[in-house]
């Protein structure tokens, strides 16, 4: 297996062995490898760009958006994943920020002004005969972070395609060859594209849907006889809401924000033991891989990390923390990013990346992510995280999600504020929820403020915007 050739050299090769297989499957149709590669190549021969251009990708899920992100990558341009729930002044941001030579977008998304743009469904795109060759030197994919924690950043991904990802999970997933795979989370998130490098990687047939639903997820999977399903936790949570269905999953990876302890064990009561929760980020890729096994052990654990890749917690002198002492998790492997567009330094120490995160790990290596750094809440001089609250409250079962955040306290300097979503008929007081954390934990742990709201207010990837919830 070569690499280095990135989408378009995967497509290539899967294609060379197996032509024939279905490569794709959406709510418009199916294409098999051979078709998929006709399709990325003219789509290819007609972008008007040239390589190391930068195209930018603003689409959901879907078989157009697989051909349009091979045929950017076959030209060798590079393409830009934008997140799909950016504002227009976000995008025109982006537009800039990036220097877009060209924009590949969704009807329902309209196109910002200064960016020769192509909508997927005109066609404009398809139309070119000539098949073009392999890039020379492949795209270089652009990740945007959904600035969660600031402005969009366009972190550069390195080159290589799928397999060589894959073989760093592939002891502790078990995938196979052929697998057919649904992928529900965005491809524009790390995640999902990695995802997506895999599926090619071993030749899997793939199955989109534009949008996330919970009920339909369960469908899609039977319907498809899915072996493999990519998703978010916020996912989980949701298919937890549907009554059971049996499906043919052998395999639940999930990434992209914390995965509660409890939720975990209650998906694995219900599925059985098939999860995977992955920890990493779009700059680190993935930092530690939990198997079923290591969760039913060590519930909340993120696991250990993949073949090639190191992760320590470092304390405030630099030096490693002891054993079950939290500190910063900084990670080291060969998929580390190549920096952000805009030049944006993310710390480093002797080639390990600060994830931006603190955790700790146990004697058997395991890592547990306290939080971000940057949501530590400091009260009364105590450190509290509050990922330890939430996960505390989202046990109580009238609780269906929660966050909770610092807000500014002229006492203590900062105090919590919980904001809680009810199940469905479910009550609960303020004392209630105060109770519960006091019972646990200590003192300082203890929201002042509980909020209720109907719903949290969360990015595509399922991430809770923090600085969008109301003050208490
Ligand atoms: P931004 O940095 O702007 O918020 P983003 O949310 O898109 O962008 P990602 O790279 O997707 O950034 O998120 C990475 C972060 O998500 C990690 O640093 C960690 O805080 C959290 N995270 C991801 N997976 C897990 C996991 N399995 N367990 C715990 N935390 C996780």
């Amino acid at each position: 297996h070569t690499w280095g050739f990135g989408l378009a050299g995967e497509l290539r090769q899967a294609t060379a062995r197996d032509p024939g297989r279905v490569a794709l499957i959406d709510e418009q149709g199916s294409l098999t490898y051979a078709e998929l590669l006709d399709r990325s190549s003219r789509l290819a021969a007609a972008l008007p760009v040239q390589p190391r251009d930068r195209v930018g990708l603003l689409c959901r899920n879907s078989a157009e958006m697989v051909v349009a992100l091979i045929g950017i990558a076959t030209r060798g341009a590079d393409p830009v994943l934008i997140n799909t729930g950016l504002s227009g002044p976000q995008l025109a941001d982006v537009v800039r920020d990036q220097s877009l030579a060209v924009l590949i977008h969704d009807d329902e998304f309209p196109a910002p002004p200064g960016v020769r743009a192509f909508p997927t469904a005109s066609g404009a795109l398809a139309a070119a005969a000539g098949v073009t060759e392999p890039p020379v030197r492949p795209g270089r994919t652009i990740v945007l972070t959904s600035g969660t924690t600031g402005a969009p950043k366009g972190a550069q991904r390195p080159t290589p395609g799928g397999f060589r990802p894959l073989c760093s999970i592939i002891d502790r997933i078990p995938l196979h060859a052929g697998v057919r795979m649904h992928i529900a989370g965005p491809l524009f998130h790390t995640w999902a594209y990695a995802g997506l490098q895999m599926a090619l990687a071993l030749r899997a047939t793939l199955v989109l849907r534009r949008r996330f639903d919970p009920a339909q997820t369960l469908e899609t999977v039977a319907r498809h006889d899915c072996s493999a399903l990519i998703a978010v936790p916020v996912m989980l949570q949701q298919i937890m809401e549907q009554p059971y269905r049996p499906v043919p999953l052998r395999v639940v990876a999930v990434s992209g924000s914390a995965l509660p302890g409890g939720l975990a064990g209650r998906f694995m009561d219900r599925y059985g033991d098939i999860l995977y929760n992955l920890y990493g980020s779009t700059e680190a890729s993935w930092a530690s891989i939990a198997t079923p096994a290591d969760m039913r052990a060590a519930p909340g654990t993120a696991g250990r990390p993949p073949y090639g890749t190191k992760v320590v917690a470092l304390g405030e002198d630099g030096r490693p923390a002891p054993t079950g002492t939290t500190g910063r998790l900084f990670v080291g492997n060969e998929m580390l990013f190549e920096g952000y567009t805009n030049g944006a330094a993310q710390e480093r120490r002797d080639g390990l990346l600060a994830i931006g995160d603190v955790g700790h790990l146990d004697r058997a290596g395991r890592v547990f992510v306290d939080g971000r750094q940057d949501d530590m809440i400091v009260s009364g001089g105590e450190n509290v995280f509050p990922a330890e609250v939430e996960n505390l409250l989202a046990d109580l079962p009238q609780v269906l999600e929660v966050a909770v955040v610092g807000v500014a306290d002229d006492k203590y300097g900062q105090r919590l504020a919980a904001y809680v979503v009810l199940r469905e008929g479910a009550a609960l007081t303020t004392d209630d929820v105060r109770d519960h954390v006091r019972r646990h934990r200590a003192r300082f742990s203890v929201p002042r403020d509980v909020v209720f709201l109907p719903e949290l207010p969360r990015n595509a990837t399922g991430k809770v915007l923090k600085r969008s919830l109301p003050q208490p």
